[in-house]
């Protein structure tokens, strides 16, 4: 059975095109009582006002030099609102708020190191997220990447953490006693092995490794025809959404903040991203 959950949707501000049928694909998805929708439009006295992330918070995870070099860039305001829609998701769920989220971003986090930033990921929010929950207390943390592309920002950062249990789905099998694990997803892979793969390598090893929470970094770019092709279908992301929240009610109260990451078709964001949210939700 469907466990339902409170499931917060955060949607700063964007432009660019793969994004442009939201909010309004998620018709049937908002109006349900379980959900509740942050946006990046209305700031005064608003609960539901998605903040983006300050310098002090940019700080706990990148270096002043590197935050200074994405200020010169065009994409400073878009990429503190992609990371500030993680970290208030994080903190939403920490104070009981909501149970798991799904987090639109304009920029993704994991090519985003401490003092480096590629691949159109300019700032790594679920690291700062990590930081800023450590300092109320949460020690315990599981970051499973599905993004086709190998996660160098948040292994840059993570690489010598041991509370950090970091899973990456990518080209290359690697494994170190810092926890940080990358399985390679062969060419042709079908979505049951997809699947199964999640079960064995990350189910798995959360279940032993017990965090406190769990941040999902949602690539699309894996499904065939898209620029990290690994011949998934459009369905896949949904069914992984099933296993990770199923892994997140057994082992962290159902802890989840799942972020959006690679991927440039907007049809394919249309199809992929409400049939996820009602996973997360337990409408699917
Ligand atoms: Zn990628
Ligand atoms: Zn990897």
């Amino acid at each position: 059975m469907l466990q339902r959950k409170r499931t917060g949707i955060f949607f700063p501000r964007f432009q660019g095109q793969r994004l442009r049928d939201f909010p309004q694909a998620l018709a049937g998805v908002l109006d349900k009582d379980n959900v509740s929708y942050y946006d990046g439009v209305y700031a005064t006295n608003n609960p539901y006002y998605v903040k983006p992330a300050t310098e002090e918070m940019l700080l706990k995870v990148h270096s002043k030099d590197m935050i200074e070099r994405v200020k010169r860039t065009a994409y400073y305001e878009a990429a503190s609102y992609s990371a500030g829609g993680t970290i208030q998701a994080a903190l939403e769920i920490l104070q009981g708020g909501i149970d798991n989220a799904f987090v639109f971003t304009g920029f993704g986090d994991h090519h985003a190191g401490r003092n480096y930033f590629g691949g159109w990921c300019y700032f790594n929010g679920a690291a700062i997220a990590i930081a800023m929950l450590k300092e109320e207390g949460v020690r315990r943390f599981a970051i499973v990447d599905t993004d086709s592309h190998h996660a160098d920002g948040t292994r840059d950062i993570f690489c010598q953490d041991r509370e950090v249990l970091h899973l990456c789905f990518c080209y290359q099998h690697y494994q170190d006693e810092y926890g940080n694990v990358d399985v390679a997803i062969p060419y042709g892979i079908s979505d049951d092995a997809y699947v199964r793969k999640m079960e064995q390598e990350f189910c798995r090893r959360a279940m032993a490794f017990k965090p406190e929470f769990i941040f999902w970094e949602l690539g699309y770019d894996a499904i065939r025809g898209e620029y990290g092709d690994k011949g998934i279908s459009e369905d896949c992301p949904a069914k992984l959404a099933r296993v990770i929240k199923d892994t997140a009610d057994s082992v962290c109260q159902g802890r989840l903040v799942t972020i959006l990451c690679g991927g440039s078709g907007r049809k394919l964001a249309t199809y992929i991203i409400p049939r996820v949210i009602k996973e997360l939700a337990g409408l699917g």
